[in-house]
């Protein structure tokens, strides 16, 4: 059986039409789910891309893993990389080939035969990357991981500016001015790479269109890669998941298109797999499932055990199997990167506390996002805007309780990582990065 993982940057659910939304940013995706498993409410174990993909790729939990943040990395996080065991390493030691096509490199391209970053790096390249592998390299079986990041923070809709570009003003709030979003930016740095990123752009109803339309651009490549599968006759033998590393925040909570934060924006990620030889056609499960269950699966799957650390997740396929309803009564997040932070989400409410000993405020933001301690009621309040932490006192004890508890269980050692202090040289990297789409605009 061959694996196939496909990662969408900063996708969320809110976002894609098979969760839901009006608007058809992806039928591709859509398709897969009509013909496989949609997961309704899966959920990120980290708001960033380096401590998720390593939870994807090793089946712990940042705590678990000791990898919180996102960059700048500590030289001992970096350490802790190489020592995981990940997913491409443990296929590649079964006689699996592996490839895969990526913009991060670190610890998170061992373990593959080929280790792909086209350039520029984009839907378009990928996709080709990725079918090249499949028709010219990859013999079964085989592994093959993408990576898409279009949907990141200056989303790449590609040429004409995407399917959506004509319906901007269509879009709620359509008519906010970016220059006014921009004006709220304290931290000059965060500014900055602000106007990079959303150059030529007037109005939020563009950006959104921007994102859509990114969104749109992904899942085409999907599709494309899809075909190529099925073309090589790889269809019925392999397995396909697809999910987003984290979710992004629009305007949400005072966030501007970035995905700090443990709100559901930034958390609630889409899940869609086709599993082979399961027959299991177009079922939507409402169990709550995180990213620390793919190893696990994918492992129980090829039948195969998993020689590192024991994954703090569980196979999915029980699921599937209606064996059970349930694999866990809560999800559980981090942050570490613009701000410290923990979450634990059940199917009905959503606790987000900012750990002891820890500030609340955003370094990037340079302000206090919601407070220190949260408590939502998702069926009342499914954008989590009204806190009930005050209200409902015990609930929020309990829900603390459960979170400590957890990160007592997963941290181990771990446990007190936290902000490294001052992010601003990060940050002024980040306002003088070229974007390469939004250069190609300017000229
Ligand atoms: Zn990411
Ligand atoms: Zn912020």
């Amino acid at each position: 059986m061959n694996i196939v993982l496909v990662i969408i940057d900063a996708l969320r659910v809110r976002n894609v039409s098979s969760y839901g939304y009006a608007l058809p940013t992806t039928p591709y995706l859509d398709r897969l789910a009509a013909n496989g498993v949609l997961f309704e409410n899966a959920f990120a174990c980290a708001n960033a891309t380096i401590p998720s993909l390593t939870t994807i790729l090793s089946g712990l939990y940042p705590l678990s893993h000791g990898i919180a943040r996102h960059r700048p990395l500590a030289r001992e996080e970096a350490e802790r990389g190489k020592r995981l065991t990940l997913l491409a390493e443990v296929l590649s030691s079964a006689g699996y080939q592996t490839a895969g096509v990526d913009i991060l490199g670190l610890w998170l391209s061992k373990g593959y035969d080929h280790y792909l970053t086209p350039k520029p790096y984009d839907a378009r390249t990928v996709s080709s990357a990725a079918r090249d592998l499949i028709n010219n390299v990859l013999r079964p079986p085989f592994f093959l991981m993408t990576h898409f990041w279009d949907t990141h923070m200056g989303y790449n809709p590609g040429p004409g500016g995407g399917p959506f570009a004509g319906r901007a003003a269509e879009y709620p709030g359509s008519g906010i001015s970016t220059q006014v979003i921009l004006d709220t930016a304290k931290n000059p740095w965060y500014k900055a790479f602000l106007t990079i990123a959303l150059y030529g752009t007037r109005t939020f109803g563009e950006v959104m269109a921007r994102y859509d339309g990114a969104i749109s651009a992904a899942d085409t490549a999907v599709g494309e890669i899809l075909a190529c599968l099925e073309n090589n006759g790889y269809g019925s033998d392999t397995l396909i998941l697809v999910t987003g590393d984290h979710g992004e925040s629009l305007l949400e909570h005072g966030i501007y298109f970035d995905h700090h934060g443990l709100y559901d924006v930034s958390i609630h990620v889409p899940l869609i797999a086709l599993f082979p030889g399961l027959g299991a056609r177009g079922i939507r499960k409402k169990a709550l499932v995180q990213h620390t269950d793919i190893v696990p699966t994918v492992m129980e799957m090829i039948g195969l055990p998993w020689p590192g650390a024991k994954p703090d997740g569980k196979s999915l396929l029980p699921l599937i199997h209606g064996r059970l309803d349930a694999i866990r009564s809560a999800a559980y997040s981090v942050e570490a990167t613009y701000e410290d932070r923990h979450s634990i989400r059940t199917l009905t409410h959503h606790y987000i506390v900012t750990p002891q000993n820890s500030r609340a405020t955003c370094q990037l933001c340079e302000v206090v996002h919601g407070s220190e301690q949260e408590l939502f009621d998702l069926a009342q309040d499914p954008v989590e805007v009204k806190n009930l932490a005050g209200l409902r006192p015990q609930l929020a004890g309990a829900l603390a309780k459960a979170l400590a508890a957890w990160s007592r269980h997963t941290g181990g050692r771990y446990a007190a990582i936290q902000l490294l202090g001052n992010r601003a040289g990060v940050l002024r990297k980040k306002s003088g990065r070229v974007i390469p789409w939004r250069r190609a605009d300017a000229e």
